[in-house]
């Protein structure tokens, strides 16, 4: 153990409340400023009690970042480190502290963005978990012993974490130019009311299978497209003997909203959106966006990839995501199409209990939307001006 004296670099602070700053303690100093970001291999510091200029140390040259501490000299006394017995090859993490919590948490990756969040994976099951950075006191780089480590890493409840899941052929990347239909996705499930007999995997469910119908539509119609989607699609398809598998983007369901690639907000009571005026809607979504709402309260949604299942009322929540996906890609209504057209309110509309599948026209022009260049407003955004909404008519 080793008590190590820091080093004084904001001597010439007169104030006589010392002020906040952030603390990079390495062997032989303190250095004092805030941390513009970390990530696993490096701090970037904006150093000096103000914070003018900016420094990049590496976690091997660091014993500890301490956040919102006193810009001003104080004793660090490190954690003991290899007095215990390891039978197994040590690992290298770090030592995550809360202000509001005695247990550490131990992180085999660490991350602190523009946003002012901090992003870990727990060491133990590899969980994400992501908090505010005002909740966490200090991370240390250490050599971990990974089966002494506890059995349950609990985070403070201001953070959420992410269990690990696994999808076939999974990637954010988009797969042209479109921004907003990508290799996979991951959505994330805003509750208001309660869910009226469905479940959150249903929801997921009925989403998945929108995306998978435009998917297997553009397949279809590949000896016709460009040679990137053509491309997209030979990287999609699993080829056998005698049989052909394509796998359309997967969508995982987030429990953290933050690592969610597209929001689905679930209205189960009126809320501040289908209210008494808007009751003639059965869902909305941003166009170019990554926000679908839908209207529960006054639709009773139902999942089927079987027309013939549902009742005549019931408005299958498929059908209603493959005409709000057509939005969140970036294409407007169809209105009174010649052709029919899952983007035509009224086509949609008429067919509400049945399972719709987007038709040649949609796959042209869906088609010609991926190659635009449109980047999409980020999930959860939404605003009535650039929506489009699936409305009932008046009878
Ligand atoms: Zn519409």
């Amino acid at each position: 153990m080793r008590l190590i004296q820091v080093l004084n670099s904001c001597l010439l602070l007169l104030v006589p409340v010392p002020l906040l700053a952030d603390g990079v303690i390495t062997a032989d100093a303190t250095k004092f400023g805030r941390i513009a970001s970390l990530d696993s291999a490096k701090v970037t510091l904006l150093s000096g009690c103000a914070g003018q200029q900016q420094e990049s140390i590496p976690w091997s040259d660091i014993l500890l970042v301490s956040f919102d501490t006193r810009c001003a000299p104080y004793p660090v006394i490190p954690d003991p480190a290899g007095l215990e017995k390891c039978s197994e090859q040590r690992v290298h993490g770090f030592r995550i502290r809360f202000t509001n919590s005695s247990a550490p948490f131990v992180a085999s990756k660490v991350g602190l963005d523009a946003s002012g969040k901090v992003r870990f994976v727990s060491l133990k099951d590899g969980s994400l978990v992501s908090g505010p950075r005002k909740d966490v006191k200090s991370v240390q780089p250490v050599e971990v012993c990974p089966s002494a480590l506890s059995g349950e890493q609990t985070p403070p409840t201001s953070f959420c974490s992410e269990a690990a899941q696994f999808a076939v052929n999974w990637s954010l990347d988009p797969v042209f130019n479109n921004q907003i239909f990508t290799k996979g996705t991951s959505i994330y499930l805003e509750t208001i009311g309660n869910l009226n007999g469905l479940s959150p995997e249903d929801i997921r469910f009925a989403y998945q299978s929108a995306l998978s119908l435009w998917a297997i539509a553009l397949q279809g119609a590949r000896a016709s497209l460009e040679a990137e989607l053509q491309k997209y699609i030979d990287q999609s398809t699993a080829r056998g003997g005698n049989f052909a598998l394509f796998t359309p983007p997967q969508v995982v369901r987030v429990n953290c909203a933050d690592n969610a690639l597209a929001v689905v907000k679930w209205y189960g009571e009126r809320g501040d959106i289908f209210t008494v005026q808007r009751r003639d809607y059965v869902a909305m979504a941003q166009v170019e966006g990554r926000t679908v709402l839908l209207n529960a309260n006054d639709n009773v949604f139902m999942v089927s990839r079987n027309d013939a299942s549902l009742p005549q009322a019931a408005v299958n929540l498929i059908s209603v995501f493959v005409h709000e996906l057509g939005h969140s890609f970036g294409m407007p209504d169809r209105a009174h199409s010649s052709e029919a057209s899952v983007m035509d309110p009224d086509y949609v509309i008429d067919n509400l209990n049945k399972t719709l599948s987007p038709t040649p026209v949609d796959v042209r022009a869906f088609a010609n939307l991926l190659k635009a260049s449109i980047e999409g407003s980020a999930p959860g955004v939404f605003n009535t001006e650039g929506c489009a909404g699936l409305r009932r008519r008046h009878i």
